[in-house]
Formats: structure tokens, sequence, C-alpha cells
């Protein structure tokens, strides 16, 4: 993912995507992205799960909401859980759902609401987030709820994520 933004010189602090250094930080494309490193990385932050996954904070890059979560909705986890609180099979199911979606959507030429450089439509529909609102889990039939956390709403099933 790459991003192009024009701002005015007193707007650049306020920028989400000016001066930040994303060098040390896992990347999930990266062949070094192994279940070791993510959990490694995982071990110490007593914050929660989207924080941990999405924004400043995060322990890998690239991911936004969207992709929070369609993770979480694979990997069976519900969305206010805390980092710190997740058991090893979570942790293990976190981070092969990470690999899987990021797989995914490349494989299929992104999202499906957005266009490549080339003008061509992504055809990758989440099975989790606003798309899904009023209907009902791909996997259970059971009706999608959302809550709000950090600034944004997160949609998920709460037969399928605990
Ligand atoms: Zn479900």
């Amino acid at each position: 993912m790459g991003i192009i933004q024009a701002l005015k010189d007193d707007e650049l602090q306020n920028s989400y995507v000016y001066r930040r250094d994303f060098s040390e930080t896992l990347s999930p494309i990266d062949k070094a992205f192994s279940f070791d490193r993510f959990e490694g990385a995982l071990s110490n932050k007593n914050i929660n799960l989207k924080a941990m996954l999405v924004g400043k904070e995060a322990v890998v890059v690239g991911l936004g909401n969207s992709s929070f979560q369609d993770i979480i909705f694979r990997a069976g986890i519900h969305p206010k859980r805390r980092a710190s609180d997740l058991t090893g099979d979570e942790r293990y199911a976190l981070y092969n759902s990470i690999k899987q979606l990021i797989a995914d959507r490349i494989r299929l030429g992104g999202k499906d609401q957005f266009i490549d450089f080339y003008g061509k439509w992504g055809s990758y529909k989440p099975s989790m987030g606003p798309n899904m609102k009023g209907k009902n889990c791909v996997a259970c039939g059971g009706a999608v709820e959302h809550v709000s956390i950090g600034g944004g709403q997160v949609f998920y099933c709460p037969n399928c994520q605990h």
C-alpha cells in the first residue's frame, strides 16, 4: 500500500502519515513475519486489540480499521479483548488471520471499493465490516452487531467472536 498526501506546512504535524518511521515495525508481507516475531512483539502489550493492530502503537504496519474487523472475525476474537489477555491459540489464530487476509487481498486486487493504479477494481469483499451492517454472519447466520472502539465502528459476530 502507498499514499500520497498534499498538505500545508501547518497541517503536517496532525497528519496521520507524517514522520512515521516504520522501519523497525513488523510487516505482514515480509518473509520475516514469523509467528515467533509476532508473538514477541505482542507479549508485553497491555493495550486493546485494535490499538495493537492498527495505528501508532501497532505491532505490525499496514492494517487499517477495515482489515482489523476482518482479521478478528476470522480469528474468532471479540473486538473488546485486550492484547495481553489472548491465549497462545488465539495469538496463533490472529497471526494466521493476518497472513491470510493480506494474501487474499493481494490475490484479489484489493477491496471491492477501490481501484488500483491502473483503474481496475479490486474484488476482495470483507467477511466482516461496515458492509455487513444489518446483515447476518456468513459463518453462523446470526445477526452482526457493532461497537465503537478507538474512534471507529467495529462490526462483529457475537456468536463467532469471544
Ligand atoms: Zn457468526
